[in-house]
């Protein structure tokens, strides 16, 4: 990375904090795999750093990237470091960074999800947790991937979220970390599982949170965990 950085009047304290990110973007993508959450080449992951956003490349299987597959571009889409062709889903990973204040995003097909994608045009709020991506994930309308359109959706759906789905497609999610934007993923689909459980019992309709006691969780979840 040094030879691109030193190209692109990357100082060295940042081009540091790019190598570190970039191991973080890869090590997020492999678990990705590892849990089960994609399949093969499927799925992207990104971070930003400064200006300049980190991404996985396209096709390319994650067990086989190493430091020197780095793919960084600007936030307009300018390949700045690495020789591999970027994820063909950067207009969407774009589209987020300049209208968010995201850090990292998480893409992926999980099952769930994906199966969700295709029944629903919002995620039935089945769950508490729902408050914790900022309310009932909606899902972007079915386009092209690595499309406009698609990107376009996506920013329409993220309104006041921090995750959405891709309508026959799958999931993304948004974060202050990579490791904030996967967990959120992985939220997110355990949630669309418990729905799809739910609704699979023949003769029952499962019951869903009303928005009063979802604002009532997002408040109690500020203060989530352990205090500083
Ligand atoms: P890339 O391999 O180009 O990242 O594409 C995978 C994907 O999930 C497209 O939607
Ligand atoms: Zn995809």
């Amino acid at each position: 990375m040094r030879q691109y950085a030193k190209a692109a009047g990357i100082s060295e304290d940042v081009r540091e904090r790019m190598e570190q990110t970039w191991a973080d973007v890869v090590g997020t993508a492999r678990r990705s795999t590892a849990d089960g959450l994609v399949v093969g080449t499927s799925g992207n992951v990104s971070a930003r750093v400064g200006d300049v956003v980190l991404v996985t490349p396209s096709g390319v299987p994650y067990d086989r990237l190493g430091p020197e597959d780095a793919v960084g571009v600007t936030l307009d889409g300018r390949r700045v470091i690495g020789e591999l062709a970027p994820t063909s889903e950067l207009p969407m990973h774009l589209a987020v960074y300049r209208t968010t204040d995201a850090a990292a995003i998480v893409h992926t097909h999980a099952v769930h999800a994906t199966a969700v994608s295709t029944l629903v045009t919002e995620v039935p709020p089945i769950h508490y947790m729902t408050a914790a991506l900022g309310g009932p994930v909606r899902v972007a309308p079915y386009a092209l991937y690595g499309s406009d359109e698609l990107a376009e959706g996506v920013l329409r759906a993220l309104d006041g979220r921090t995750g959405c789905l891709l309508q026959n497609h799958g999931t993304l999610t948004h974060g202050a970390t990579l490791d904030q934007a996967y967990d959120r993923t992985a939220q997110l689909e355990w949630m669309c599982r418990v729905w799809l459980t739910a609704s699979a019992v023949p003769g029952h309709t499962p019951s869903l949170l009303p928005p009063a006691r979802l604002t009532e969780a997002a408040d109690k979840l500020r203060g989530y965990g352990q205090t500083p």
